[in-house]
């Protein structure tokens, strides 16, 4: 008998193919009626596989009283409740370091891409204004500027090792100093003041909420960039909206939004803006490696195994 799961949401194809072979899976995002497909399901379900932002609470973990194990798609895991998980003894795993090259590649070509604007000079050239108007605009040298990374952890460093071989200097500050060889700074503030390019790579948590705010982009200053690839939670995206259309700051990269995949629409028009629809880990092999592990995860647990990548 193959162990019963549910799939939260529709996610990576690959994936959903191996964890509806290898478990028997019923779908949750497309049942017609959310509290019966879960009733029908409680007494045989010992496992959910999770996709996406969808909210995973106690309330649903009570309506699956023989819940053992949530496996996680992606490193974050903001959207499942770990205390509520924590409290009722459920094991929660993620998919670390498997995507840390993909998205510190994302990152540092946020970088770059914010700091140089090339996807603006490419829309320059497309819209055959090279021809009628001349060069483009000189930018600035990402090299020789100060990186300032909130967060250096699995992927922090991975950004750190990218951002060192384009020339850039590297600070950080998380709650606890690392034995790494860059200057720590004892608050984001000060690290945003010290920082020409400002990193957001924290998990999305209650403390790291709203964590980039007004405080943190007058810090950073009128020549300063802020680059976000951890979570919208961690901006106060309004804030950050005004900041640029006032140039407040210079230029903003983003990966994440507060309500993706709904972006407010101000954010087309600005020109000191480059954004990217959450494609920090998408490649084909960074995918199937989460996937793999993911499903790794439940196959440790159900055959009486820990398993690999533990959360809580
Ligand atoms: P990680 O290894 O746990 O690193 C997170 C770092 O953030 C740690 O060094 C931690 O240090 C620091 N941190 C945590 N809370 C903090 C706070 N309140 N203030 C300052 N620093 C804090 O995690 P990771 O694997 O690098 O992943 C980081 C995050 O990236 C994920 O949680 C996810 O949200 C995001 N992500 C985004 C994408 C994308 O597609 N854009 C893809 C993957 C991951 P301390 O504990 O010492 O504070």
């Amino acid at each position: 008998m193959k162990p019963e799961i549910i799939i939260t949401a529709r996610g990576h194809a690959g994936t959903m193919a191996a964890l509806q072979s290898e478990f028997t899976a019923h779908l949750l995002s497309e049942a017609p009626e959310r509290n019966a497909f879960l009733r029908q399901h409680a007494a045989t379900v010992h496992g959910l596989a999770t996709f996406g932002p969808m909210p995973v609470d106690g309330k649903l973990m009570d309506a699956l009283p023989k819940l053992e194990i949530i496996s996680n798609f992606g490193v974050g895991v903001d959207a499942i409740n770990l205390d509520d998980a924590k409290k009722r003894g459920v094991i929660v795993t993620n998919t670390p370091d498997v995507l840390n090259e993909a998205v510190a590649d994302t990152a540092i070509a946020l970088v770059l891409s914010t700091v140089r604007k090339f996807p603006q000079s490419e829309v320059y050239l497309r819209a055959g204004h090279w021809a009628t108007r001349g060069p483009y605009p000189l930018t600035i040298d990402a090299g020789g500027k100060t990186l300032g990374i909130l967060g250096l952890g699995r992927i922090g460093e991975a950004i750190a090792k990218r951002a060192l071989a384009c020339g850039m200097r590297i600070r950080y500050h998380n709650r606890s100093r690392k034995d790494v060889p860059y200057p720590y700074d004892p608050d984001p503030v000060t690290l945003a003041k010290n920082s020409d390019v400002l990193m957001v790579v924290t998990p999305a948590t209650a403390e790291t909420n709203r964590i980039i705010n007004a405080r943190i982009l007058d810090a950073l200053g009128p020549e300063g960039y802020l680059v976000n690839i951890a979570r919208g939670s961690v901006v106060d995206e309004p804030v950050l909206l005004r900041y640029l259309q006032e140039k407040k700051i210079a230029g903003a990269g983003l990966d994440v939004f507060a309500d993706e995949p709904r972006v407010p629409p101000e954010f087309f028009t600005l020109d000191n803006a480059v954004l990217f629809p959450h494609v920090g880990s998408a490649t084909v092999e960074t995918r199937k490696a989460m996937g793999d592990l993911q499903v790794e995860n439940l196959r440790l647990h159900f055959a009486g195994q820990p398993v690999k990548t533990r959360v809580v």
